[in-house]
């Protein structure tokens, strides 16, 4: 888990390890050549970018070979799920470009075929009513090395195993009086055939099933028969699943034969520094109120990252980047940030905003007058023309961009120098004014006529070219800039609690940002622009006509760029 992994692995087709497999499969004319693949979500979260990894490949795949996916609700436990999540959870993939068509399941669709499957089974001497507690069943389960205890109820009859079972689904036993297991093998080396839970008393109404059921089955027991009710062929999931994966074959075989027969594959889990991938953590973060919603702009979620700014392709670029492997690893956020700056700098208009202001007076420019200023929207894509930006005596300039006595090598505003002001003239500061506390609340400078924009006299070398917006016509927006939410690299490997390192200045708000008018204008919830030398940034969905939010997306400097050549 410590190892750092970042290149994909594929062969020279282009295909990973788990496409080579199926292809093979295709080839070889498994399963009558079908492929169906399933993304089968519990509902009891909102999806996060791992879920996208894994999405991405079950979707992605199906494109690829020219097969089905289905989207399967795992909704086999009544007490955490929502249907809050399984509307979120449609959206999300829907945003990502996949569909399901008519291929939408639920597994509790299958809770009359399972419990008849369970009731066989029973008849067939291969499972029983177990009345011991959860922990004496755990204290018998033995260890790798040790084999397991066979349970005093294990060899109860057939007829008696039936009846109570029927009767655990009436609701004659309380929660936790008694389960159903497979009897399989208390010795066995690996710990999941050591007579596996079937089945569960859940008294909890299921959001879908009412009171129908009050027997729930195990993961273990539904998940592979569902992929078979459904002629899943390949069942695709994370690497923790490998363990399960015999007893996930020893139940498909209750159901299947040579003629179809669906199969479990294994790759990485996605995880990402500085954040947590846990559905149960981010729940957490969100009930405790430590982050805004599932669509915190911090969070990994999907819509978080959609609420940031994140495009589906900047998602779609780094999945496949980092690629599938069959080994755990710790994948940079840098290169997750690289990806959706990469896609702005293709897309974002550029535009002046002004985050820290503060008042640049020319004092020789005539009072009242306007001039449109020509600005590239993309200097990227110069298809994407231009807009006009008002220019005026008065203008907001970042207060970052002044200093009254510059260190040498400061080649943005200070006395007596000049600098350019972008796409308008070359201007000379001349002086300023402080309040009684010092803090300059005014800068003064003359502008050069000759240097407009364009005009041979803006041919003169200037050092610094600085941004501004125009006083009069500014709107005044609110600007959300965040920072990682956690304040260490893997807060998952760190001991205690995971929310003691949360980052306390993840969130910086600012009320007082200036936008030019043309901006103004044009805001709708999602669009992205570069502000110019700030960064790219993303109009929030708190946006109203009065009041404008931009989240912060990510910045300009592309530290990753500049690790990856240094190697
Ligand atoms: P939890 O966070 O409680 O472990 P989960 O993430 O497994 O829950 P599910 O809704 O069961 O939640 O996940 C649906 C699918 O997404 C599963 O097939 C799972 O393997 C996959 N998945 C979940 N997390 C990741 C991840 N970090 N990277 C890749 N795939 C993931
Ligand atoms: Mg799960």
């Amino acid at each position: 888990m410590a190892e750092i992994q970042e290149e994909a692995i594929v062969n020279e087709n282009g295909l990973n390890f788990i496409e080579q497999e199926i292809k093979a499969d295709l080839e070889a004319g498994k399963n009558g050549g079908r492929l169906n693949t399933r993304f089968p979500p519990e509902p009891n979260g909102y999806l996060h970018i791992g879920h996208a990894k894994a999405f991405i490949m079950d979707f992605g795949a199906a494109e690829k070979f020219g097969g089905t996916c289905n989207l399967r609700f795992d909704d086999t436990n009544p007490q955490k799920e929502d249907t809050e999540y399984v509307e979120a959870i449609k959206r999300d993939i829907h945003w990502l470009g996949y569909d399901w068509g008519d291929r939408l399941y639920y597994a509790s669709d299958y809770f009359p075929q399972l419990f008849e499957l369970a009731k066989r089974m029973i008849r067939e001497g291969k499972a029983y009513i177990d009345e011991q507690t959860s922990e004496e069943i755990a204290a018998q389960k033995g260890t790798p090395t040790e084999p397991g205890i066979n349970s005093p109820y294990r060899d109860r009859p057939v007829e008696e195993n039936l009846d109570l079972f029927e009767r655990m689904n009436k609701g004659e036993f309380e929660e936790g009086a008694m389960v159903l297991r497979a009897k399989i093998d208390m010795a066995n080396s690996n710990m999941h055939f050591r007579d596996p839970i079937m089945y569960r008393i859940i008294k909890t109404p299921h959001w879908r099933t009412g009171d129908t059921w009050k027997v729930y089955p195990m993961y273990d027991f539904a998940h592979g028969q569902s992929d078979y009710f459904e002629g899943v062929t390949h069942s695709i999931c994370t690497l923790e699943f490998v363990p399960h994966r015999p007893l996930y074959e020893y139940f498909v075989k209750e159901l299947a034969d040579e003629s179809y027969c669906p199969r479990q594959i294994e790759f990485n889990r996605l995880n990402l520094t500085y954040t947590v991938m846990s559905k149960r953590k981010l729940l957490q973060l969100v009930k405790e109120g430590l982050v805004a919603g599932w669509d915190d702009p911090r969070m990994p979620t999907i819509c978080g990252l959609r609420r940031r700014g994140y495009t589906p392709s900047s998602i779609k670029d780094f999945i496949n980047r980092i690629g599938y492997t069959k080994y755990e690893a710790l994948n940079h956020i840098e290169l997750l940030e690289h990806s959706v700056r990469e896609d702005l700098n293709k897309t974002a208009t550029r535009v002046s905003a002004v985050r820290n202001p503060v008042k640049l007076i020319l004092t020789n420019y005539p009072e009242g007058q306007t001039e449109m200023m020509e600005m590239d929207n993309n200097p990227e894509n110069l298809a994407e023309g231009k807009h006009q930006m008002p220019f005026s005596r008065e203008l907001w300039i970042e207060r970052e961009d002044f200093m009254e006595n510059p260190p040498k090598k400061f080649f943005r505003m200070s006395p007596d120098k000049e600098v350019r002001l972008k796409g308008a003239y070359i201007v000379k500061c001349t002086g300023l004014k402080k309040d009684e506390e010092g803090n300059i609340v005014e800068i003064y400078a003359t502008y050069d006529p000759e240097s407009r924009s364009g005009l041979p006299g803006a041919d003169r070398k200037v050092k610094g070219t600085l941004h501004w917006v125009s006083v009069p016509t500014a709107v005044q927006v609110e600007v959300r800039d965040y920072d990682r939410l956690f304040a260490v690299e893997n807060p998952s490997a760190e001991e205690g609690d995971f929310r003691d390192l949360l980052n306390p200045d993840s969130l910086i708000v600012s009320k007082n940002v200036m936008i030019e008018p043309w901006l103004a204008e044009r805001v709708k919830a999602g669009d992205h622009y570069q502000f110019q030398r700030l960064g790219y940034y993303t109009v929030d969905p708190d946006t109203t006509p009065d009041h404008i939010v931009f989240n912060k997306t990510i910045g300009l400097k592309d530290t990753w760029a500049k690790e990856m050549k240094k190697l």
